[in-house]
Order: C-alpha cells, then structure tokens, then sequence
C-alpha cells in the first residue's frame, strides 16, 4: 500500500499544483469566472484538487470548437480516424496506472477493479476504432421503380454527460463510438470525480486527436450539464446517470429536439433456482453486488431466491459478505474501497436504517466502518419482502436485499416489480426454465449462469426506468450517425 500510495502521489501532483482544469479547442483553460470547487479524497475527505467550475458561458466555447472542429473530423476519412483512435488505445495502454491510481483515489473504487477498467477504456477505442472505415456503410434496396441507396452521416457535436461511478470506462464507451462515427464532442464529467476525463482528452491530443473534436467542460449539473442539454448546436446528449437526471434532461433539450441515449438507475434482481449450480451462484450474486463498491448500474442488488435453498444460500453469501477486506482503494487486498461522496455515504446508511424500520433482518454489514472516510460494510439483508424500500429504490452500495420465491411464476412476478429494468441475472440448470423466464422478464440485457460479462459488440441499455436506446457493436453509431436515403427511379 505504501509504495502505492507514494506512486499516486507522484500521478496526482499535477492535479494538486495545477488543479483541474478544462479543455476546450486544445488548451487547458479556468472556467472564464475563474470559479473552481474542490474534488474530496472519499478515503479522508480532504480535498484533492480544486476544479473548474465551468458554466453556460464554458459550454458556450466549448460547442463553438466542437462545431468548427467537426467540419474537418466529420470528413476525415474513417481509415485515418481508425489509425488516430487505435493510438488513442495504446496511449491509454500505456498510461494505463496513472488513469488507474488516479481514478482510485478520486472515486475510492479498489485497484484490483480500476486496473481493468483503465484496459477496458483502451478496448473500447480499439474496438470502436476498428469500426470507423465502415461507419458510413449503407444499403441499396431495388425495387421496380425505384433504386434506394441507404448510407449514414455523422450527426455533428454532440454531448456526453457522464457519472461519478466508474468515470474512465464508461467515457470511453459514449466518447470513442462519437469519435469514431466522425461527431465531435463536449464531455461533462460528474462533479465528484472529475480526474481521468483530464486524462482522457489531454492523452487523446498527444496520441494525435486533433484540436476541438474532444472538449471537457467540469462543473455542476444544473449549470454546466444543462447548459450542455440546452444548446442547440448539439446534436445528442448520451447521458449516464440517475433516472430523475434522465427525465430533467429530456425536459431541458426539448426545445432543441435532441437525439437521446439513456443509460439509467437500475435494481437488478438475481434469480436462484434450487437446480443452480449454487457454489457458483454464491460467488456470482456476491460479486455483482460488492466489487465496485456495489456503485454500479448492473449491480444484482435484488437477491430472490427459492424458498427451499433461500437459508443455505443467504448463509453463504453473509459468509462472503463478512470475510470482504474493506479498506484503502490502493490497497491490492482491498475490495470494497470508501463510497464516492459523504453525500452518497450518508444515503447509504439511511437505507440500514430503514430496513430495521420495515422489518428485514441484518445478515451482515449494515453499518460504518471506522470514523474516517465514506466506509461502510458490505451488507446483506434477509427477511426482506419485494415492497419493502431497500428492495425497490436503488441504494447504490455494497447493499444486497434478499427475498424468497416459491415457484416460477412468482419469481417472475417479483423480478417484475420494479420501476427499473436495466439487467437480470438468472441461475438454473432447467433450459426450458431459463428460456421461459428470460421471455418475460423485464430487462434490456440478462445474463444466465453467469455474472455480467460483457460482450463490446452486444447491446447494452435497459427498459422502463433504466434507459432509452442501446449502444454497443452498431447501435452506437446508429445513435451518433444520421441515416439518410436517397431514391433514384428506374
Ligand atoms: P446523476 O444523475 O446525479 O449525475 C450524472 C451526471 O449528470 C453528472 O455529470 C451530473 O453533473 C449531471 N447532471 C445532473 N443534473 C443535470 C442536469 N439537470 N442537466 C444535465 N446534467 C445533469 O448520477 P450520479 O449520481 O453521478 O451516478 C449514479 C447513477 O448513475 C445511478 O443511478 C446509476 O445507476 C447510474 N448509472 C447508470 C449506468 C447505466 O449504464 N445504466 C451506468 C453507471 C451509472
């Protein structure tokens, strides 16, 4: 730990001296107020750099380069934007523990997962990289009279506006599909963890990005995130975030009829079947909901399972629960690191509270962890019913509710009961249990026997209050590129 800590000094220094700045038409530049806020180390809560605090004015310049940038980027050949993405990747590559330590420090998440996430940032430009020389690519379709040539545009700047949870990973996934497809872009990172989207665009320019088709522009959401939202040079807003974000925004970008694409809040349920193969299934429902701190939209944070396994299976997982090192996110050891925000850490425990309100037994965790920092401990809560409060809004932590099911069709019923629909994860040895099931089940993605694992060129978006629109493989260069058609008679 102390070897990585002193190392993560060295990454953050700049930050400290500097602070956090933002970038727009190639330069790092104060918000034109001069205003900043600081950014908390979730570890000690002390601040780790001052931010700027960017607002419509910010926005303003930065839409103004992004549009000029998009003149030359959006007709730059797709061969050459592959080739300067592919660079984007090994930059990522090989700066990929400075993004890692930085990231651990500014959003507490643990190393052992933000070291992956650093090499996911650089598959993601790779993959969508590859994808740029035929991002154009149409169709003809003939019929008698007519000869109808289907190709596709970029659509122009466009917004990307991004949580706090695992900044770097999911930027790259909203921010390299935009490049690719040949828009240009004004990035508003979340305000609690604002670093890696200053790494991302300043390594993106060294790697050859050129000035003005990547702009980040930090600062609050209801300044600078809507003022995004609101201006009508842009074309589309990709939004990562809370569903009530989601509705404010689709309200504010009305006027200026923007395209959409929500990835949302979910409450996830994970399903065991007493014919699962339950060693696994133990440490699937454990892992999808305390790495990452359990900040994370896919997080199975519904435990049902049938009644007959339901004490040997919520035993287990208490087990696993109980033995998590909680600790320094720069600690290798450590799994579950401090939640992002005091704020955030506050909501949590209010979630302990209520659930010896309305009845649920503590199974493990349900309490803070030390003085200092946002720590909590991994928790599970057993005994718990399908209405209860912790079993239908999202808690956002290492928080798992548990509930019994009889049989199939109350399982569904359960899974059902929710607002969210994002993603579902079912465990059964029956193939025709999991056929039925996964028909009607209410979730854009569900992974059976199996935790979330994800797939770059499979769809990723929920249903309900979870998401609009999918991205991933081609549907993301369907939400960032314009379909035209031209008829030619015969
Ligand atoms: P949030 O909605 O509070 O903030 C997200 C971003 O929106 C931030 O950058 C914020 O500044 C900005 N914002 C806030 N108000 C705005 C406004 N009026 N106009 C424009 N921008 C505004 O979300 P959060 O607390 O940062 O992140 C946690 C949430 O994100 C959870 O609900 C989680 O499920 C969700 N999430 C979803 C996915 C997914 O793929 N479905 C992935 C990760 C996180």
């Amino acid at each position: 730990l102390n070897d990585n800590l002193s190392r993560a000094e060295g990454y953050l220094s700049r930050f400290r001296d500097g602070g956090v700045m933002n970038h727009i038409d190639g330069e790092s530049v104060p918000a034109a107020s001069g205003k900043t806020f600081e950014t908390l180390s979730p570890v000690d809560l002390k601040p780790l750099a001052s931010v700027a605090r960017g607002d419509a004015g910010d926005i303003d310049r930065a839409v103004a380069a992004a549009d000029k940038a998009f003149k030359t980027w959006s007709k730059t050949p797709g061969k050459e934007r592959r080739a300067i993405l592919i660079r984007v990747a090994e930059a990522i590559e090989a700066r990929a523990e400075e993004i890692a330590f930085t990231e651990c420090l500014d959003t507490g998440q643990a190393l052992r997962f933000m070291e992956k996430a650093a090499i996911r940032g650089a598959a993601n430009f790779r993959f969508f990289a590859d994808k740029a020389p035929g991002a154009e690519d149409g169709q003809a379709l003939r019929n008698a009279n007519q000869m109808n040539v289907t190709s596709r545009r970029p659509l122009g700047p466009v917004g990307v506006i991004t949580p706090w949870n695992t900044p770097f990973m999911l930027s790259t996934w909203k921010i390299a599909p935009a490049l690719a497809s040949g828009c240009t872009v004004v990035h508003k990172p979340a305000e609690f963890s604002p670093m890696t989207a200053k790494l991302l665009v300043e390594i993106a320019e060294e790697a050859g990005l050129p000035k003005g088709v990547l702009n980040l522009v930090n600062g609050f959401g209801e300044d600078a995130g809507k003022a995004l939202t609101e201006h009508p040079a842009i074309k589309a807003i990709a939004f990562v975030g809370e569903s009530r974000t989601g509705q404010m925004i689709m309200a504010q970008a009305a006027p200026t009829l923007k395209r959409f694409h929500f990835e949302l809040g979910g409450k996830n349920p994970v399903i065991v079947f007493d014919d699962a193969d339950l060693e696994r299934a133990v440490d699937a429902a454990s892992f999808m909901i305390y790495s990452l701190n359990g900040e994370r939209c896919t997080s199975s944070s519904r435990l049902l399972v049938q009644d007959s396994i339901y004490e040997d299976f919520t035993r287990r997982v208490a087990e696993v629960a109980n033995n998590i090192k909680v600790g320094h996110p720069l600690d290798p050891d450590t799994v579950v690191g401090p939640l992002i925000h005091p704020e955030h850490e506050e909501k949590v425990l209010s979630y302990f509270a209520k659930a010896r309100e309305e009845g649920a037994t503590i199974a493990a965790g349900g309490e803070k962890v030390g003085e200092e920092g946002c720590f909590v401990r991994p928790t599970l809560f057993t005994e718990a019913t399908n209405d209860m409060t912790v079993a239908q809004e999202e808690i956002f932590g290492p928080v798992l509710t548990a509930i019994p099911f009889k049989n199939e069709d109350e399982a569904l019923r359960l899974a059902n009961d929710t607002q969210y629909g994002l993603s579902a994860y079912l465990w059964t040895n029956d193939l025709n249990r999991a056929i039925r099931m996964t028909d009607e089940l209410e979730a854009g993605m569900m992974w059976v026997n199996s935790e979330n694992v994800r797939h770059l060129p499979a769809p990723f978006g929920g249903v309900k209050a979870s998401g609009i629109g999918r991205d991933g493989g081609d549907w993301s260069f369907d939400f960032y590129m314009e379909t035209v058609n031209v008829a030619f008679p015969r």
